[in-house]
């Protein structure tokens, strides 16, 4: 199975993944991850959808605050601010320092992306194989009627308030995929879209040159919905998906990645209950409408929404 991951969503429907795959005695999962959220600050490289994954599968995440390691402080982000370093409204917590340190310095030796993901795996048993989408630094920009902006400065400092006019990845069309992730996705009995940002989570994987059409040529795809009840669960999908003219509704979603009979990457598409009269919609697009609970509560919750992807044929 290959799972393409946004962070904090990616990261709770990966752990269903596990948790599915273990119940069926099954193997091996791999997970591909955005690293279009990537940055360098303060002299370090930050990747936060890489270390949402690998921390909730490491069962090292901060789940009250959505974000970062548990029990984690902020001394070492104090003095940056200090010293006016850095981005005062970026915090970066002294454990996630640490991770981020190492990784900085496996990278200034040589490493690539793909083996300082590797080496991050090490630590913890996570079950998961965890590849980054390319091993080439490709950012994620917001053009706004205020400028352009890097996503993380407009999502963690304008709090996703300008408007945004277009989301680009300069450079993505020179970056290659991972090694591993076309074999992986070649090998597959089923590609899944986690149900994570369609825009800035997907989108970027999708959008490195080769992903998309190994999508379109695997065994099986399955895309799970991030939008119930016209609203995203969390976060700024919403502000994503109407800058790309797309509804925040499920079948408009379903309809964005397209059916793979018409061009697009669908087989199947897991959607809410609450969503179930858009279901002949989303059968008239030519994808196989799943009807399920897609509230991902907990681990259990996020394992049956895989099972419900899995039982689509
Ligand atoms: P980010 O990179 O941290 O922003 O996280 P992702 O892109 O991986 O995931 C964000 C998306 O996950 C949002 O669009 C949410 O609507 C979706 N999401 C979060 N929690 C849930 C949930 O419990 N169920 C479903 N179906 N989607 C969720
Ligand atoms: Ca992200």
């Amino acid at each position: 199975m290959v799972v393409l991951a946004g962070g904090v969503g990616g990261a709770k429907f990966t752990l269903g993944v596990r948790a599915a795959l273990s119940r069926l005695g099954a193997p091996e999962a791999t997970v591909v991850v955005n690293t279009g959220d990537d940055l360098w600050l303060s002299g370090v490289r930050v990747q936060p959808d890489i270390d949402s994954v690998l921390y909730a599968l490491a069962g090292q995440n901060d789940t009250g605050r959505g974000w970062g390691r548990a029990g984690d402080t902020e001394r070492v982000n104090a003095e940056l601010q200090a010293w006016d370093a850095g981005w005062p409204w970026f915090t970066l917590g002294d454990l996630d320092l640490g991770t981020h340190l190492a990784r900085t310095g496996w990278l200034r030796e040589g490493l690539t992306v793909t083996q300082v993901v590797a080496r991050l795996s090490r630590r913890w048993p996570l079950g998961v194989r965890m590849l980054p989408m390319t091993d080439s630094e490709v950012d994620t920009h917001v053009v706004t009627a205020d400028g352009r902006m890097h996503f993380q400065e407009w999502w963690t400092r304008h709090r996703a308030k300008l408007t945004p006019l277009a989301f680009e990845n300069p450079g993505i069309a020179r970056a290659a995929p991972a090694p591993g992730v076309l074999e992986a996705i070649a090998g597959a009995d089923v590609v899944l879209l986690a149900p994570s940002n369609p825009v800035v989570s997907i989108g970027p994987i999708l959008a490195v040159p080769g992903v998309r059409d190994a999508v379109r040529a695997a065994t099986r795809v399955v895309g799970v919905a991030g939008v119930i009840s016209g609203a995203v669960v969390r976060g700024m999908a919403d502000v994503c998906l109407t800058a790309i003219g797309v509804q925040t509704r499920s079948d408009a979603v379903a309809a964005h990645y397209g059916a793979r009979s018409a061009g697009g990457l669908l087989d199947a598409w897991v959607m809410a209950e609450e969503d179930a009269d858009l279901a002949p919609a989303v059968a008239a697009l030519g994808i196989r409408p799943v009807v399920a609970a897609l509230w991902m509560t907990d681990v259990a919750a996020s394992a049956d929404i895989v099972d419900a992807a899995l039982s689509a044929d």
